[in-house]
C-alpha cells in the first residue's frame, strides 16, 4: 500500500526529504509530505534546515548539488538534534 497523507509519518518524510527538496517526488507523494508539513512543525523545522543548507552549498559556484555523502552527514545531524530535542 502506498503511503497517503494519512500514514505518512515523520519517519517517511526524513526518508524522502531530498528527494522532496529535489522536485523528484512524484506529485502524488510530493503533495502527501506538504501536507504532513503543513500538519507537523517539527518536520517543517528539519526540512527548512535542510533546505537552508542546500541553498548554501548549491549557490556555491559550480556546485550543481551537494555530493550525497554530505547531504548523508546532514541527514544524519538533523536526526539527532530531533532526538534530543
Ligand atoms: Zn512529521
Amino acid at each position: 500500500m502506498r503511503p497517503t497523507a494519512a500514514t505518512l509519518g515523520c519517519g517517511d518524510v526524513a526518508n524522502v526529504l531530498w528527494e522532496y527538496l529535489d522536485g523528484e517526488l512524484d506529485v502524488e507523494l510530493a503533495a502527501e509530505v506538504r501536507a504532513h508539513l503543513n500538519a507537523c512543525p517539527p518536520c517543517r523545522t528539519r526540512i527548512g534546515s535542510a533546505q537552508a543548507f542546500l541553498r548554501a552549498v548549491e549557490g556555491v559556484e559550480g556546485v550543481d548539488r551537494a555530493p550525497d555523502a554530505l547531504r548523508e552527514r546532514i541527514d544524519a545531524l538533523l536526526r539527532e538534534r530531533d532526538l534530543q530535542s
